[in-house]
């Protein structure tokens, strides 16, 4: 175009971006692509057609990893991590450094193979992805080499599985292995099927940073080599993705011993309120839903507008899609890059066809032929139709009005996914107030899609379980350096013949504040060691189990203070201390021991160590490389259910109990089924504490045949195991139901752990400055 044209038109020219040498790279590995296992590229096979999405054509061809192949890069990952783990956090430190570099020289190469393998724009792959990639190896340097006087009480979990999504190939890779090196683990990561070109030059990075062979494997292939991974004999899944693919895992591991964590798909919200700096959230509106096409799971892709500017905002933004550039992906001056592959164009164009509901516009650019889908938006939905609830993963963005900041809250954790949210005020006080009552893990306040190393990332509910980064993701690649001895089973106790009471006291449930007969009106004889009769404890059936969740749901502890749940966690101490002897005599009544008093002790010194905490288990703030706050918040996981030891029957009922409520949580506590009368002694102890209706809920009964109803109800979100792997495994395999986070409990005296279980991170990004 001549110059004279373009000073008329001010139209962009085109800016590529060199591909050659990427090319040569592919050429270098003769056209094929496979996997590396201990320290070496194995021979590859074209049995995969790995595509360019701009422009269709075949990149390399690809071995799709058998079972057999992916046990072999198990063993290897075994074989290296004893020696990886014992070389120490200095020396793996000065590993991951070399990694940051050496990404970092590469770093071009990098971005243009990306870009050419997924199909998103240079721009994007050169400034966002591949740089927070080498940040993440540089920061997990620093993890690994303060493990060892930070992290001492903390050990590897051993070889880590580790699934990836095609959206942020090389980013994503960086999330799962820099924390697990660091850590002391050894991996094998399974890269998407569409996009594993950058896990083949991280290969070949490794080798030049001196990775010990067999630390990192790689393997190649599709969803039926992912599955060979999840039942090879690893100590950890780590997998993002699908919902539907997480939920498949999460039972496929059911029972087995791995570790797991889930960052699984979203439907964020994205809330302007009407003294917003509307040009300002236009424009994070652009990157939340057009940044890599809207292929991203925690995308602001529900625009919840205040009614009052709905109709100038949707303007204004119609006229900025209109002005997004969409072509090909290795042109510097392009927005919105290609669709990963014509399935998921498929499915993106199926969806919004689908769909009859509102009004939908579609921005007037040019899009080019092939696997491209324009900028688009829909209005006026309501929030229970199907795009408004289902995840598009693709450029569309759907939009509702609010009336008021509640009505906004309502819409906005009106969702079955709880990943990330973003919302835009003027108004400090008014960011601060909702974004706590956002059900996300990640908040942006007048930003978005901000990430960094240091700041954890991860959701709730069907989004998942466990954060990618920071602190709190180490916490997912490593275990307690004692492990948790298997609790023994106990055998009740037989016996026949009336009570030594002279008036028959009939122990109850304790749901909702009040003492509760059974809903199906059976109970069971407890006898003592000499078959003496002691009482009748109830048995508690599937029913009780709802209306105890009910009675968790209603009851708002999550939103009290420390301060308060302290002073009532000090008064269970207080009021459980003035009856040591009756629980003392209980106890041993029950089990036949002489231990009862110092158990009962026990139990109160652990209320008063949670009180203790319950003002002081908090949250930081984060140190991110930009001008913004990272609050680093502790919220309660919410409902959980325990299913309680015999070992003790008192402490191993009052341990969850105060972990839990001093963490904001609310609790259904499943007793000792032999031993189960100490418990239900126990709510009077709650009943005269100020203990709120439905904090604290107890159940007795068979265990085994509550924790299949605990596993699968909607309404828990965590079921604490502590009696033992077979209900475990029960509870495990029906988890998925809503992707619940199934935890095996700690050590007594391991508070940290007790504590970390009953709270989940959500970071709160702040930016500041004019
Ligand atoms: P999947 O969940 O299918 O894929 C994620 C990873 O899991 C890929 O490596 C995939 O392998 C692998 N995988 C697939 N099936 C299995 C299995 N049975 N066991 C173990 N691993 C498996 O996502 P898709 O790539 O198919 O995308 C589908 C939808 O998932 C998207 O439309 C989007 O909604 C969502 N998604 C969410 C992401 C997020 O970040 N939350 C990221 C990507 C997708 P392979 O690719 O080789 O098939």
């Amino acid at each position: 175009m001549p110059i004279e044209t373009i000073f008329d038109t001010m139209e962009y020219g085109t800016a590529p971006e060199d591909r050659s040498v990427a090319l040569q790279w592919i050429a270098n590995h003769g056209g094929l692509i496979g996997p590396y296992v201990n320290g070496a590229f194995a021979p590859a096979r074209d049995d995969l057609t790995i595509r360019n999405p701009a422009t269709g054509e075949k990149l390399a061809g690809m071995t799709l990893c058998t079972k057999d192949e992916v046990t072999e890069a198990v063993q290897s990952a075994r074989a290296a991590q004893p020696d990886w783990q014992k070389a120490g956090g200095a020396a793996r430190a000065r590993v991951l450094y070399a990694l940051a570099r050496l990404m970092q020289k590469h770093a071009r190469l990098l971005a243009v193979m990306e870009s050419l393998d997924n199909g998103k724009p240079i721009r994007e792959s050169r400034d966002i992805d591949i740089p927070l990639a080498i940040r993440h190896f540089y920061h997990h340097a620093g993890h690994a080499q303060l493990m060892p006087s930070a992290l001492s009480d903390r050990v590897a979990l051993g070889v880590c599985g580790q699934i990836i999504p095609w959206n942020f190939p090389l980013l994503m890779l960086a999330w799962k292995i820099a924390p697990a090196l660091a850590m002391g683990n050894t991996v094998v990561l399974k890269p998407a099927e569409y996009t594993p070109m950058t896990a083949m030059i991280f290969a070949d990075i490794c080798s030049q940073a001196g990775v010990p062979p067999g630390v990192v494997n790689i393997v190649t292939g599709d969803g039926s080599t992912g599955a060979a991974l999840v039942d090879a004999t690893v100590d950890k899944i780590a997998f993002t993705g699908s919902t539907s693919v997480g939920r498949q895992i999460q039972e496929a591991t059911a029972g087995s011993g791995k570790s797991l964590t889930l960052e699984l798909g979203g439907k964020s919200p994205y809330i302007v309120f009407d003294d917003a700096d509307i040009d300002s959230a236009v424009e994070g509106l652009v990157d939340a839903i057009w940044f890599n096409q809207g292929q991203v799971c925690c995308a602001g892709s529900r625009l919840l507008i205040h009614e009052a500017i709905a109709d100038d905002f949707h303007n204004r933004l119609k006229a900025r899609m209109d002005k997004l550039r969409i072509g090909d992906p290795l042109d510097k001056s392009i927005d919105v890059g290609a669709i990963v592959d014509p399935i998921q164009l498929q499915q993106i164009q199926a969806l919004v066809q689908a769909n009859t509901a509102g009004q939908t516009y579609h921005a007037q650019t040019p899009v080019p032929e092939g696997c491209f889908y324009p900028p688009t938006l829909i209005t006026g939905l309501h929030p229970a139709d199907t795009l408004m609830q289902e995840e598009i993963f693709g450029p569309v963005l759907v939009s509702t009005t609010f009336r008021t900041p509640a009505e906004a809250v309502e819409i906005a954790n009106n969702s079955k996914y709880g990943l990330a949210a973003t919302l835009w005020t003027e108004n400090i006080n008014l960011a601060l107030e909702i974004a706590p009552k956002l059900v996300a893990g990640v908040v942006w306040v007048n930003a978005t899609n901000l990430f960094d190393a240091a700041a954890g990332f991860g959701g709730t509910r069907e989004s998942g379980f466990g954060r990618e980064g920071g602190w709190e993701g180490l916490q997912a690649y490593s275990k307690p350096r004692q492990p948790l001895p298997e609790p023994a089973q106990v055998t009740p106790f037989t016996g026949q013949g009336a009570a030594a009471d002279d008036i028959d006291r009939t122990a109850k449930l304790f749901i909702g504040g009040k003492q509760a007969r059974p809903d199906g009106g059976y109970s069971q004889a407890i006898f003592g060691p000499k078959g003496q009769l002691l009482g009748h404890a109830p048995i508690a059936n599937r029913k009780d189990i709802r209306n105890a969740v009910q009675a968790q749901l209603a009851c708002g502890w999550g939103k009290t203070t420390g301060h308060l749940r302290a002073q009532i966690l000090y008064y269970l101490a207080e009021n459980l201390a003035a009856q040591t002897n009756r629980f003392a005599e209980r106890l041993d009544a029950m089990t036949g021991s002489t231990t009862g008093a110092e158990e009962v002790r026990a139990a109160v010194d652990i209320l008063f160590t949670y009180a203790a905490w319950a003002d002081k288990f908090e949250g930081r703030a984060k140190s991110v490389p930009m001008r913004a706050v990272a609050l680093a918040m502790r919220e309660p996981v919410g409902t959980i259910a325990a299913l309680c030891s015999d070992q003790h029957p008192l402490l191993g009922l009052v341990t969850p109990m105060a972990a839990a409520l001093c963490t904001g949580n609310s609790i259904t506590l499943c007793a000792s089924a032999p031993f189960p009368l100490a418990a239900t002694d126990f709510s009077h102890i709650l009943e005269a504490s100020d203990v709120p209706a439905g904090v604290v809920n107890i159940l007795t009964g068979p265990q085994a045949d509550l924790a299949p109803h605990l596993g699968a109800h909607m309404g828990l979100d965590t079921v604490w195991c502590l009696s033992g792997a077979e209900l475990t495994q029960e509870v495990q395999a029906r988890a998925s139901s809503n992707i619940k986070r199934v935890w095996q409990g700690a050590a007594q005296d391991d508070h940290d752990s007790w504590l970390d279980a009953g709270t989940e991170i959500k970071t709160i990004w702040i930016p500041y400055g004019e």
